[in-house]
């Protein structure tokens, strides 16, 4: 099996899941509990929330544990708004946000405006009409670090430079497709989410760092875990095995980015010159969406499934939906290039010969459904 859909899911490390049954078994204990074991527990947590925190350079801000970043986005969202909404209502979002933020907005629509940013043909958020649309009323901005459907880069240093002049709106970043896979930088953002499982951790775990978790208000209430941000027993072995994942992507990194940027060339150079194949634009290296028009996705996806290659249609979260992918309609893609499109992602393990492997069946699937494209 070649594995082709890392923005949908990693493979853990294999050190990751030895890290990770190695401190279930040692400290299997509650860290809320105040005997000695429980307070040993409690430090290593603190340690795993050190070690994140300095891995994504945000010494400073709070780190708040949760099962992963739609839990993440949502406690950003809801536990911010629910704060601020008494001092504004606007929230602005950018039109090719993951569902764990449009549909936690769609939510809350009674109690907020959302406005939407408009986004250029590149897969950029238009700085421009943000400008536009930033006014006192403002009390929310997310815009995500990396989209997960084609791979742009947002400019998070320029929102933020932007935002200084806003105080009152909090800026969130969705960073789930950045860390751990390209460098940021995240100074000047109030607060950022992701999950472990996307980074070679394991799944179950993900945080929220914040500037000022102090002003978050809890979407789950009970113990008072997490400085009563978010109640349950924490997911140490979970929360632990994060951070180590987190490093050892960290320190690949550099190798990772130019490994992984040859392959998503290789790629494009296979089928470029392809009559009726359209590469939509990207940017990170480890995803490439492209369309073959004329075809369904699922067809090109099912076709490379029988070769032995898992990739995706758009995106793992929206294949169910059935509707036209909103990043790719944002971006200005026809109908035909939308329900033509798969999306091919690579990984930190993913090798040479797969890639060649994948190439191969990309040839041999084009010319089996030639015919039918336009
Ligand atoms: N945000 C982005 C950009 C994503 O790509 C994903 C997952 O695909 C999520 C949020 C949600 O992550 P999870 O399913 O781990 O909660």
């Amino acid at each position: 099996m070649v594995y082709m859909d890392n923005a949908a899911t990693t493979k853990p490390y294999k050190s990751v899941m030895e890290t990770y049954m190695n401190t279930g078994d040692d400290y299997y204990f509650n860290t809320a509990s105040i005997h000695t074991k429980g307070r040993e527990a409690a430090r290593l947590l603190e340690a795993a929330r050190a070690q994140v925190k300095g891995l994504i350079g945000l010494e400073e801000y709070d780190c708040i544990f949760t099962s992963g970043a739609t839990e993440s986005n949502n406690l950003a969202i809801q536990g911010i708004i629910e704060k601020k909404k008494r001092s504004g209502t606007t929230i602005l979002v950018s039109e090719i946000e993951h569902p764990s933020i449009m549909n936690t907005l769609e939510a809350m629509k009674e109690e907020v405006r959302v406005k939407y940013i408009r986004t250029t043909a590149g897969g950029m958020i238009d700085l421009a009409h943000l400008e536009e649309l930033i006014d006192e009323d403002v009390i929310f901005v997310t815009i995500m670090a990396v989209n997960n459907i084609i791979g742009s880069v947002q400019p998070i240093q320029e929102v933020a430079r932007l935002l200084e002049g806003h105080p009152k709106a909090h800026f969130h970043v969705d960073a789930t497709q950045a860390v751990g896979k390209i460098q940021m930088d995240y100074r000047g953002v109030d607060s950022i989410s992701f999950s472990s499982h996307k980074f070679h951790g394991i799944k179950g775990i993900g945080a929220l760092l914040s500037r000022d978790g102090g002003k978050l208000s809890p979407i789950i209430y009970g113990g008072g875990h997490e400085y009563g941000k978010r109640s349950g027993t924490v997911n140490l072995p979970g929360a632990v095995a994060m951070a180590r994942a987190m490093r050892i992507s960290g320190e690949a990194m550099k190798e990772n980015t130019a490994r992984l940027s040859r392959y998503n060339e290789q790629v494009q150079d296979k089928v470029r010159n392809l009559k009726s194949i359209h590469i939509h634009p990207g940017g990170v290296p480890h995803i490439l969406n492209i369309s073959f028009i004329g075809a369904q996705g699922e067809v090109v996806v099912n076709a490379l499934g029988k070769r032995g290659i898992m990739v995706s249609t758009t995106s793992a979260c929206a294949s169910k939906l059935r509707k036209l992918n909103e990043t790719l309609s944002a971006i200005g893609s026809s109908k035909e290039k939308i329900e033509g499109s798969i999306r091919i992602s690579f990984g930190n393990m993913t090798a040479q010969a797969e890639v060649d492997q994948l190439c191969d069946a990309l040839g041999a699937v084009y010319e089996e459904i030639k015919e039918v494209l336009e």
